[in-house]
């Protein structure tokens, strides 16, 4: 056989015959290296290690070291789940099992959910199909001996008739279990040996609502102990802060069956913190020459098929609702998805001048879409949503300096205010786009300058664009090392064309405008459970919905306690007095369950002497005796400064 020439990593060539295998590669590199070897990446594809090698390529052995190996163990893992499920249910149904960022899932189809006690039985034998060390053999085969492998699993039966006529069809085995699949895996069950299942849901064969019902069983797998340890604690960190328990038992918001799913019914507490992010925002819309706007929540619909959204978004929406009285018949309306169309006609309802540019336009609005239910999760995604929204109306000239102020809002609102890291990405023009090569390679240097400017460090999507324009999208890492979505920052070319936007240049012609659409908080829904599981529900006393807690250790301290609580709210403070009848200790303990920045204790020798015995949130019993005046200022000014204390 004529031999190939493979390019390792360290950049030295090796001549092999063709047809050699990754495994034979590795052995010939080092037995170290062969026994460590999971899979091989050629030319960028990562293949089994069993497969034979037939071209000149680029080679590189996947060990554990590879992230890319990790995700091929889990894969590996899924098959494994799968074939533990057969033997303990060998009436099992399968649908897909792939890899997912941190494990694995499998859907089955079987008569009944999985209770927690079959997770752990099915975990003990996936123990013992590991134990066994199969190998992952890959085979190909055609369409006929794919149906006649397959030919009780309907499933996947379904799924070998929507392949191409060229599509390679092939079919990975581990000991009794076989499956059809691309690969690759690795060499044998027996790499698997730090995995736990996590739990089962239902979930919709291919997310269709209209399809069955199948069970999906989720695990994780890591090639340390030390790494699933530390996976599994940040998941327990992760349920500990759950927005929908703590919004519970914080009293901050509901969900309740008769409204209906991703209708969020805020309690007086999380409203109190909703408002506050709003008028954060708000406040700093306007310093920073916004204007401020108000649209209606429904509109008729004719708006939607000028911008575009109906009817290639129809599925997004909430269908139409019938004419308003006295109009005619077929007039349709529709709760509005976005406010983005309305500022366009704000926008129109006058001649622009290029003086009158940017025209910065904002509103913290609620907008409703039409989101599968099966999606929903708390605040996080929802169905009516609350945007601080805002477009900004420039010429091309001006988009670098409105991106500039856009990043400035982001630092302020975002970074500084919550201390959270943030990282940055351009998505850059896709294939199918609007405007010349020219204008996107414009807009792209713009957003490119603007963070540059900033001294900010950012990553390029290249492609990730919209049709419309590029963007930046902003994420926010939380403190338990989640990122998760933040401001965006949109540009569009499309908006202004379809509904005709023009301003007067210097040179006395009309000129369209750029529209950008820019989101600092995003959704306050989802940013308020970021915040919670942030927290931990302990927000910093700026944002809590109860500042202080005001109690007095007997009857005799009633009237003093009071006293100290109107000094505070005359200062603007949200305070509560707890004079309950009940133990000292009891209302303490309630203001810690409450997650209370501050509670201040009031005894006879604190009622005589102007002064308040405080504990301070998250530092245990340690109380410190201070006079009221001091307290009252001490808390003020954290306030002012929106600081993270306590
Ligand atoms: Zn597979
Ligand atoms: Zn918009």
């Amino acid at each position: 056989m004529s031999p190939v020439r493979l390019t390792l990593p360290d950049g030295s060539v090796r001549e092999v015959p063709s047809g050699t295998t990754g495994r034979e590669l590795a052995e010939s590199i080092g037995p170290g290296l062969a026994k460590a070897a999971l899979a091989i990446r050629v030319d960028g594809q990562i293949r089994d290690l069993s497969r034979p090698i037939e071209a000149d390529a680029k080679v590189a052995i996947l060990t554990e070291k590879d992230p890319d190996a990790l995700e091929v163990l889990r894969h590996s893992s899924a098959h494994i789940l799968a074939t533990a499920v057969r033997e303990l249910f060998p009436g099992a149904g399968i649908g897909f099992g792939p890899p997912i960022e941190d494990g694995f899932y499998y859907d089955f189809d079987v008569p009944r959910p999985f209770t927690p006690e079959d997770l752990e039985r099915i975990e003990r034998q996936m123990g013992e199909v590991a134990k066994r060390d199969y190998p992952f053999v890959r085979e190909v085969v055609d369409r006929t001996e794919a149906n006649r492998r397959f030919a009780d699993d309907p499933l996947k039966l379904e799924r070998i008739a929507e392949l191409g006529p060229d599509e390679t069809i092939t079919v990975y085995t581990d000991g009794p279990f076989q499956d059809l699949c691309r690969g690759p895996h690795v060499p044998g069950t027996g790499r698997l040996k730090h995995f736990k299942l996590l739990h089962a849901a239902g979930a919709y064969w291919r997310g269709d609502e209209k399809r069955q019902m199948l069970q999906r069983i989720y695990g994780t797998a890591w090639f340390k102990k030390e790494d699933l340890d530390a996976y599994l604690h940040r998941l327990e960190e992760a349920r500990k802060r759950d927005h929908r328990v703590l919004g519970k038992q914080l009293d901050l918001f509901s969900i309740s069956e008769v409204v209906g799913p991703g209708l969020v019914l805020w309690h007086p507490r999380g409203a109190m913190i909703k408002w506050l992010l709003s008028r954060a925002v708000e406040d700093d819309n306007v310093a920073s020459g916004y204007d401020l706007v108000y649209t209606p929540n429904v509109t008729r619909e004719e708006l939607f098929f000028i911008s575009g959204h109906l009817p290639l978004y129809a599925a997004n929406q909430y269908p139409p609702m019938a004419a308003g009285a006295g109009e005619s018949e077929d007039t349709r309306y529709r709760v509005k998805p976005m406010n983005c169309p309305m500022h366009c006609l704000i926008y129109r309802s006058q001649q622009r001048s290029y003086r009158d540019l940017p025209i910065r336009l904002s509103e913290v609005a609620n907008v409703y879409r039409n989101e599968k239910s099966g999606t929903l999760h708390g605040l996080l995604r929802v169905r009516g949503l609350c945007m601080d929204d805002a477009h900004i109306f420039c010429t091309m000239e001006q988009v670098e300096d409105e991106i500039f102020l856009c990043l400035d809002q982001v630092d302020r609102l975002v970074r500084r205010t919550f201390g959270f890291e943030l990282d940055f990405e351009i998505s850059t023009r896709p294939e199918q786009r609007l405007g010349s090569d020219e204008v996107w390679d414009r807009a792209e240097a713009m957003l490119t300058r603007a963070l540059e400017r900033k001294g900010i460090p950012f990553r390029i999507a290249a492609g990730g664009g919209a049709f419309y324009g590029a963007k930046i999208d902003i994420e926010f890492k939380d403190a338990i090392g989640r990122f998760w979505q933040g401001p965006t920052i949109q540009l569009d070319f499309n908006l202004p064309e379809r509904f005709e936007l023009e301003y007067t240049g210097a040179d006395n012609r009309p000129h369209r405008p750029v529209m950008i659409h820019r989101a600092i908080y995003g959704t306050l829904e989802r940013f308020t459970g970021n915040l919670i599981e942030h927290f931990a529900g302990a927000f910093p006393v700026w944002l809590a919905p109860e500042q202080v807690r005001v109690i007095p250790i007997s009857d005799a301290q009633a009237e003093a306690a009071r006293g100290v609580a109107r000094r505070l709210k005359t200062a603007g403070l949200r305070v509560h007095v707890d004079d309950r009848t009940e133990t000292l200790n009891y209302r303490i303990r309630e203001g810690e369950m409450q997650k209370i920045p501050y509670m201040a204790v009031i005894g006879q020798r604190e009622a005589e002497s102007d002064t308040l015995a405080l504990r301070v949130r998250g530092t245990g019993k340690k109380q410190e005796v201070m006079p009221v005046d001091a307290f009252v200022n001490l808390v003020a000014a954290q306030v002012q400064a929106r600081a993270l204390a306590p």
